[in-house]
């Protein structure tokens, strides 16, 4: 079977999960190969790759390749499909995947597909598109296929693969090294998952009420493992940090469980987090639009329901 080529996300030598899925994708696709840009890979990251499938693992180790931002790994990745011809290239749909996907698409002449939430036979992604209104099917038709697949759309199954490395030097051209990281400032993390990243995402809105009312949805977070995300109604109120925002401006989720708490569900929020497996929404208005998209609902005020849920949840732990 063909090669795939995952391109891998990680902080700090950790595969972070997204890979994990993109590796499971490319195994039901062909035969999945998983491509390591920049120093810094160790015993435990190359096990976990082999342990999702991974057949080979191309390591490119120089540390050019993350020291000019995103450049240098479209370059890497344009050198791998002109050497290997993959039958397809996978990336996470983060900010910095797709960048690399359209540079890609552009370097090797290729069509490329963003934010899939699925991905079958003959490389046809499925997108879901205006605010959820619509879903598309489709597939490029001109040389080596790029596909951005957004966190959570495929459950990680380990298959063992060989996980066979490869050292690749890469020739950087001067334009890929034109920009350069001159510092990096870790992000202060808490304890709960990235919001991209986390299967289950407890969203608040206008309905919390206020700041300090957010520990309502953060306890209900804490409870299940849970990120917590807001609508922007509640981050520009300054109730909760922009970085959590939801939506069309904000972050795009695509968990396992979405609860939505005292939000609406305007179409601009929805456009974040419709494609969601589940949906559940609590809101005291019967006639708020977010029911209309959530699979369970519950009408009713927040404050005294989601305290209610949390306790039901922390009961069966
Ligand atoms: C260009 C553009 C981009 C935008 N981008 C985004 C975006 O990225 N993300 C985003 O979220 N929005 C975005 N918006 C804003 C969007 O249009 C809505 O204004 C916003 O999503 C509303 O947030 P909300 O649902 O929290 O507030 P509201 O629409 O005010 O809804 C609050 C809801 O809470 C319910 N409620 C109130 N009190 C309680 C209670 N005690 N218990 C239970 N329910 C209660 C109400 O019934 C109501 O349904 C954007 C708008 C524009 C024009």
């Amino acid at each position: 079977m063909s090669e795939i080529l995952v391109l891998v996300e990680q902080a700090e030598g950790e595969v972070k999960k997204v890979t994990l899925e993109l590796l499971t994708l490319a195994r039901s696709l062909g035969t999945p190969a998983a491509v390591w840009a920049g120093p810094g890979i160790t015993p435990e990251a190359k096990a976990r790759l082999a342990e999702y499938g991974a057949e080979t693992i191309y390591v490119a180790s120089s540390s050019d390749i993350v020291d000019h931002v995103v450049a240098p790994k479209a370059e890497l990745l344009a050198q791998l499909v002109a050497a290997k011809s993959p039958a397809a290239v996978l990336v996470a749909a983060t900010a910095e995947g797709k960048e690399v996907a359209g540079r890609l698409a552009v370097k090797t002449d290729s069509g490329v597909i963003t934010d899939a939430v699925g991905l079958g036979e003959g490389f046809v992604a499925d997108q879901s598109i205006f605010g959820g209104g619509v879903n598309v099917h489709s597939r490029v038709r001109r040389g080596t296929p790029i596909v951005a697949v957004r966190p959570n759309s495929t459950a990680p199954e380990t298959a063992p693969g060989a996980g066979a490395e490869e050292e690749v030097t890469v020739a950087l051209t001067d334009a890929a090294r034109s920009a350069r990281v001159v510092e990096r400032v870790k992000q202060q993390k808490g304890a709960r998952p990235e919001l991209t990243e986390a299967a289950i995402v407890v969203s608040g809105g206008r309905g919390v009420g206020s700041a300090e009312s957010f520990s309502v949805i953060e306890g209900l977070a804490d409870a299940l493992g849970a990120a917590v995300g807001a609508s922007r109604a509640a981050t520009d109120a300054g109730w909760y940090p922009h970085q959590f925002q939801v939506g069309q401006t904000g972050k795009t989720v695509s968990p396992q469980l979405y609860i939505a708490a005292g939000i609406s569900g305007a179409i601009q929020h929805r456009a974040g987090m419709q494609t969601a497996k589940t949906i559940i929404a609590i809101n005291k208005d019967p006639e708020a639009p977010i029911f209309e998209l959530a699979d369970y609902g519950v009408v009713g005020d927040l404050h005294q329901v989601v305290p209610q849920l949390t306790e039901e949840v922390t009961k069966r732990k």
